[in-house]
């Protein structure tokens, strides 16, 4: 047998390589989720994740009342065929019921909102409906019994779960929140990151460029990412290639954060100390991925805080974050994670690609004149061309078994949006 995922494994390279699965569970298993918790009001706790359920301590609706402006009756009354005329006994409005009882033949005039006043349990709508002088009108056949009425408890019921423990908040939660009277709630402490770069031909925004030196881009894409991510993060700037210095800033970084980030470092020249370090003041994993690109990937525990060492490539930051550190992230901050939701789109472009390990193209999706789905590379896919990943809003995720794609051929299409903690 000749198999694709053979012909992988015996190129040496890839000796003792996983698949990004495999580190995504290995991520998982190590990240344990924060247990401090604080209390919000609940206009302050969109997006944050609820430490624990919340049951609903009333009925929504609170009572039965009209989702239309018309008329309520008992529906004994109604005629079956033909019409038959009515007694305005009264009328109540939203937040102003009626308080007598509805008698035979009678009807009373409701408002949208308007609780079902007593002897009363259908609406018929005011366009339906014939006003034949001041205290009388006319209804015909053809109507239901409970028809246009709005059930005590039928959105939540009183003593149901409303959210379970780990929930992100939503806008329409903070709604429903309100809906029951609720204003405060306990959500959990937000993770804190800290992340730096490491090498020494970075410079940090205002420096000036000596030859062979560039601008520290990845410190500023982190920040991006983590913004989006509702964390608290500390920049700590770049660290020199410099053993002692690099030891100290982790150390540092590791007391005061749940996790830590850098990039650089971690490939094997002959500057990259990262791993050499993390072996002695922590534990750690050093995996190469069966992936494109962002190929090997440091992480570990320094303490009690979890440490992700990124690559140095700019792309390669971005997709190794959106791949590997968001799980973590949306673990650590009490959340059950999901992968992203993927779509089948139309590849436009023609994506060379060999068998054997999964790709992460930056591509740009939208919808085309009959509504589908298509998708575009965005250029050149280096690992340090990062136009191509500013200029994408998703991922073209080739799996590692697939070989070279042709326009008008699906692929499965993943969002930047989606990984974000939503
Ligand atoms: P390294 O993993 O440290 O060998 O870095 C791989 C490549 O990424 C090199 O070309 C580095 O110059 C580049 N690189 C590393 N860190 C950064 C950074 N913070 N910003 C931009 N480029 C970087
Ligand atoms: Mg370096």
């Amino acid at each position: 047998m000749n198999n694709s995922r053979q012909s992988s494994c015996n190129d040496p390279f890839e000796e003792g390589a996983i698949t990004v699965e495999q580190a995504v569970s290995a991520i998982l298993a190590k990240t344990k989720p924060i247990t401090e918790f604080e209390k919000l009001h609940i206009r302050d706790a969109q997006q944050r994740v609820l430490h624990d359920a919340i049951l609903s301590p009333m009925d929504v609706p609170a009572h039965n009342n009209t989702a239309m402006d018309g008329y309520a009756v008992a529906s004994r009354d109604l005629p079956e065929q033909g019409s038959k005329l009515f007694r305005l006994a009264g009328r109540a409005f939203a937040g102003s019921p009626f308080d007598g009882e509805c008698g035979s033949d009678e009807c009373i005039r409701v408002m949208t909102g308007a609780v079902m006043p007593n002897g009363t349990d259908s609406v018929v709508i005011q366009e339906q409906v014939k006003v034949i002088d001041s205290y009388h009108v006319e209804i015909g056949d053809g109507h239901r019994k409970d028809q246009n009425v709005r059930f005590i408890g039928e959105d939540i019921r009183k003593g149901l779960d409303v959210f379970s423990q780990g929930h992100r908040v939503s806008a329409a939660d903070l709604g429903v929140l309100a809906s029951l009277g609720i204003n405060e709630c306990e959500v959990v402490r937000r993770p804190r990151v800290s992340f730096f770069s490491t090498g020494d031909e970075l410079r940090s925004l205002g420096e000036a460029l000596n030859q062979g030196e560039i601008y520290d881009s990845n410190r500023y894409s982190l920040h991006g990412l983590l913004s989006d991510c509702g964390v608290d993060f500390f920049d700590m700037g770049v660290v020199r290639d410099d053993p002692r210095v690099l030891k100290q800033a982790l150390l540092t970084a590791s007391r005061s954060t749940d996790l830590v980030l850098t990039s650089g470092g971690v490939s094997v020249g002959e500057a990259d100390y990262i791993k050499d370090i993390l072996q002695e003041i922590g534990q750690m994993d050093f995996w190469k991925i069966l992936m494109k690109p962002g190929r090997p990937l440091t992480c570990g525990k320094i303490g009690d805080s979890l440490f992700f060492g990124l690559p140095g490539n700019p792309v390669a930051v971005m997709v190794t974050f959106y791949q590997f550190v968001l799980p973590c992230l949306i673990k650590l901050s009490g959340q059950a994670y999901q992968p992203p939701l993927g779509f089948t789109a139309l590849c436009q472009s023609k994506i060379r690609k060999n068998p054997g390990r999964r790709e992460f193209q930056r591509a740009v999706a939208s919808n085309n004149s009959e509504g589908q789905l298509q998708v575009e590379l965005t250029g050149k896919q280096g690992s340090g061309i990062l136009t191509s990943m500013s200029r994408a809003n998703c991922f073209i995720v080739l799996d590692e078994e697939r070989g070279p794609v042709q326009p008008g051929d699906a692929v499965r299409v993943e969002f930047f949006e989606n990984y974000l903690p939503r």
